[in-house]
């Protein structure tokens, strides 16, 4: 009897080490790939949302997974997908929702003995970011290192930057990573991209409104990754604001609306750029991740676009 409890205990305690190393040391696995496809690991913004992480996404290319953002809490949906390695990290501007993740990311895979150069690829701004961010960790690394020895890798944490220009920022085993301009006023530089590979196109918008350099950078993808606000969901919060007579909270909400992707604009340029799968983040307002929000958020989508539309939720998987 007692030996049968012990062993039940035993079982308990295994069963317990094994959850809890898979979910600290990165375990899990991320699935089988071939070609492009995509997991949106944060989906908000930056008012806080315990369900969504702000601005990241992985591109995946065959099994290699490669980061547009890194935004806040981006880590736990990253380590929840099984990623264990990053082959590369691009930044579309450097409102803080979309880089303030990148030290944990880093943390994270350094902890799970990734050791090599992570390239970091942005528009101007990149060094300055990359390299304040990595200046805090300063202290955290030696205490480290001094602790755990090489059994902690370093090199993780000190990526490499390059600023680019928009054009053909990377070129390597049949992928080609386009960079484009977008509108984000009055954010400059801000940018979107769009992965080439084997036949296939991924484009993420970045943060802008729909304008022709958006359309022109995610014109035949197969999955555009685009950020959206529904206007329409901020009439109770404005007319709250004109009620009290809060000029401050009333041009708060105006001026956040003024620079993101209203859905039915999004809508209407991705069926006239032949997009074919709509995949919306940086959901604004950011709406709880339920069913009946989402239905809210894309009303009337489907009358101007005829693709399929993908509410984007934090580990969510999207394929051509
Ligand atoms: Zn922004
Ligand atoms: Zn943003």
């Amino acid at each position: 009897m007692i030996r049968k409890k012990l062993s039940k205990v035993s079982l308990t305690i295994a069963l317990l080490v094994s959850v809890f190393n898979a979910l600290s040391f990165g375990q899990v696995g991320l699935s089988a790939n071939e070609g492009l496809s995509v997991i949106l690991l944060g989906t908000g913004v930056p008012i806080p949302n315990p369900a969504r992480a702000t601005a990241c996404t992985a591109v995946l290319v065959d099994a290699k997974v490669f980061l547009v953002d890194t935004g806040r809490n981006c880590v736990v949906p990253l380590n929840q997908a099984g990623i264990q390695d990053v082959e590369g990290i691009f930044y579309t501007h450097y409102h803080s929702d979309h880089f303030i993740g990148l030290g944990e990311i880093l943390l994270d895979l350094s902890i799970d003995g990734i050791d090599k150069t992570i390239p970091v690829r942005g528009p101007v701004g990149a060094q300055e970011i990359v390299g304040a961010i990595i200046a805090t960790y300063r202290l955290d690394l030696s205490y480290r290192l001094s602790h755990h020895g090489d059994k902690f890798s370093d090199q993780v944490m000190a990526p490499s930057v390059t600023e680019h220009e928009p054009g053909v920022v990377l070129e390597k085993d049949g992928l080609t990573v386009t960079m484009f301009s977008v509108c984000h006023p009055p954010i400059e530089p801000a940018v979107g991209y769009r992965f080439e590979y084997k036949g296939e196109v991924v484009a993420i918008s970045g943060d802008t409104v729909v304008c022709p350099e958006l359309a022109a950078g995610v014109r035949d993808a197969d999955i555009l990754v685009a950020e959206a606000e529904n206007a329409q969901m901020f009439g109770p919060a404005l007319g709250m604001a004109r009620r009290d007579g809060d000029s401050r909270r009333l041009g708060m909400i105006e001026e956040g609306m003024e620079y993101h992707a209203e859905t039915l604009a999004l809508a209407k340029m991705a069926q006239d750029n032949r997009v074919k799968k709509l995949a919306l983040t940086h959901l604004f307002p950011s709406i709880p991740p339920t069913d009946a929000a989402e239905a809210r958020f894309i009303q009337g989508m489907s009358d101007l676009y005829k693709g399929p539309i993908v509410v984007g939720r934090d580990g969510m998987r999207v394929d051509p």
